[in-house]
């Protein structure tokens, strides 16, 4: 197995000789059973230990944007999970708290002999792996099983392109692709009880209420079975036909894998191995295939590569230069319309086209990739040229916690704010680095070209609706999400 380049040391500790404590590995970005070396990796230390090994999950809803219904998702699939260990005797550990806080409590408790954790290369993970592995004293390290090739391992910089980091991937790919090993029964007993997620209900509840709720009946199922089960219906179904149908929104011919993607309920590797089997045994898949993983391997890990090297992957600042000189030169050009967040919110403006990308959004937790691109373009079209003090946001808005921040910006700066709160409180796949490298591509030029002048967007590449109605039948979007 060629795990070592996934795995990453966190800290200067060495694992001990012999340990009678045990090994944890602490769950977030991947929410599975199989297929995940963050889990194999931190359980066969367990095992050459000779030591007990749980999985611990740290839920807790601190400053992310996410609506109660996500969370709800979410242990839907983590109650499916814990089962799923169960099988193999392998402890679920669900903490509700701060997971700086909560995790040191129990590493102090546990005094494990190593800490593994996933990896996630936005700012919050990242901090709070390095608190825990500053702070305890044992060996603490990250594995990255999001990715297929790991992010470390790609490239030691920012890229600048899909074209600079695609031949990095390629370089790589023959040494990550090999099939996980199974997981066996853990043999050794957990000492002491561990309490399943069923005998928490109260607290999670309690948690659950304090979160605000964007009203979404997800038909998504959750869990990491209805991750494979879609990634095999999207082979069987959807993979013929996907390089040519998966740009226009009214055909709808996507995977829509990301949900379980994004909450690592099925794995990149999985569905690369299982894609590119499929094309092998019929060759009319290829040009599907090599356009699928395109997306799953390639776009996905720039999106990674970003955030993993730029902190200011959720603002302006995190823009080229040439993008942001551009965006400043045109910060006074006249608006043509201005929304309220309420607006906005609801999908009540002039677009019909817009409105019926935010209604998808808003009710279906999730709105068709192109349309993404439109969406967010048209919120920096409409952003306000001054700041603004809207008070229109009703008390359940996704704007509350950024209210303030909002009515002190205006221009590109206000539109990538307003996309992101928008995203990750409608967007089951929302809080990825994909969700922010796609806001900053449309709205901030990012690992795009400079096109030519416009009003308002400068270089930015445009779009609008004329572009959406030559290629598409549009009026069939419209009429399915505004009906
Ligand atoms: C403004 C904007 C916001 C976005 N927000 C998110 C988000 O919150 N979460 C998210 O996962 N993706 C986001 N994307 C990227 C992309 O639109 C989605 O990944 C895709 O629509 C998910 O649907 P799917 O799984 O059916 O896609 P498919 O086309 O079937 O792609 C398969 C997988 O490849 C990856 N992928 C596809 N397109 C991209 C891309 N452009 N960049 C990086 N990876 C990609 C995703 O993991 C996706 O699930 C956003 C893009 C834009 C322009």
């Amino acid at each position: 197995m060629n795990d070592l380049g996934r795995i990453f040391p966190l800290n200067t500790l060495v694992l001990p000789q012999s340990s009678k404590t045990c090994v944890v590995y602490v769950m977030s970005r991947d929410q599975r059973a199989h297929d995940n070396y963050a889990l194999l990796e931190a359980y066969k230390t367990a095992r050459e230990l000779n030591v007990p090994f749980a999985v611990i999950f740290c839920l807790h809803h601190g400053s992310s944007n996410r609506a109660r219904e996500h969370y709800q998702w979410m242990l839907e699939g983590l109650k499916e999970l814990e089962q799923e260990l169960d099988l193999m005797n392998i402890p679920f550990m669900l903490l509700v708290g701060k997971p700086s806080e909560t995790l040191l409590g129990i590493a102090h408790h546990l005094k494990p002999a190593a800490i593994f954790f996933d990896f996630n290369p936005l700012k919050g993970p990242v901090m709070m792996q390095k608190n825990i592995a500053d702070n305890v004293d044992c060996p603490v390290y990250v594995v990255d099983t999001h990715n297929i090739v790991p992010t470390w391992e790609v490239s030691d910089k920012q890229e600048f392109a899909a074209r600079t980091i695609r031949p990095k991937i390629q370089k790589l790919l023959n040494k990550y692709i090999d099939e996980p090993q199974h997981l066996v029964k853990q043999e050794l007993k957990w000492p002491g009880k561990v309490k399943k997620i069923a005998e928490m209900e109260e607290l999670i509840d309690k948690l659950l209420a304090s979160i605000p709720s964007n009203s979404q009946d997800l038909v998504f199922a959750s869990g990491e079975k209805a991750g494979q089960k879609a990634l095999k219906r999207f082979i069987t179904h959807g993979l013929q036909g996907y390089e040519a149908e998966r740009n226009d929104p009214s055909l709808e011919h996507l995977s829509e894998l990301s949900p379980y993607l994004h909450f690592g309920q099925l794995s990149r590797l999985r569905a690369f191995i299982d894609v590119e089997h499929a094309a092998q045994h019929d060759h009319t898949l290829r040009k599907d295939a090599d356009a699928f993983i395109e997306e799953l391997n390639v776009r996905s890990a720039l999106s990674d590569n970003y955030c993993y090297f730029n902190n200011h992957y959720d603002s302006l600042d995190g823009a080229a230069d040439w993008a942001r000189k551009t965006l400043a030169s045109h910060a006074d050009d006249k608006r043509e319309h201005n929304y309220t967040l309420r607006q906005l919110e609801d999908g009540t403006t002039e677009d019909q086209a817009w409105n019926a990308a935010q209604h998808q959004l808003t009710q279906h937790g999730k709105m068709h990739g192109y349309m993404r691109m439109y969406w967010a373009k048209k919120i920096l079209e409409w952003s306000p040229a001054k700041p603004v003090n809207d008070k229109t946001a009703s008390k359940d808005s996704c704007f509350n916690p950024i209210h303030d921040e909002l009515s002190k910006s205006c221009g590109a700066e206000w539109a990538i704010k307003v996309a992101i709160a928008l995203n990750d409180f409608y967007s089951i796949d929302g809080g990825d680095p994909n969700g922010y490298v796609g806001i900053l591509w449309s709205i901030a030029g990012l690992h795009d070209r400079a096109w030519f002048g416009r009003p308002i967007f400068g270089s930015i590449r445009y779009m609008n609706y004329n572009g959406l109605k030559r290629k598409f039948n549009i009026t069939s979007y419209i009429e399915k999400h505004n009906g």
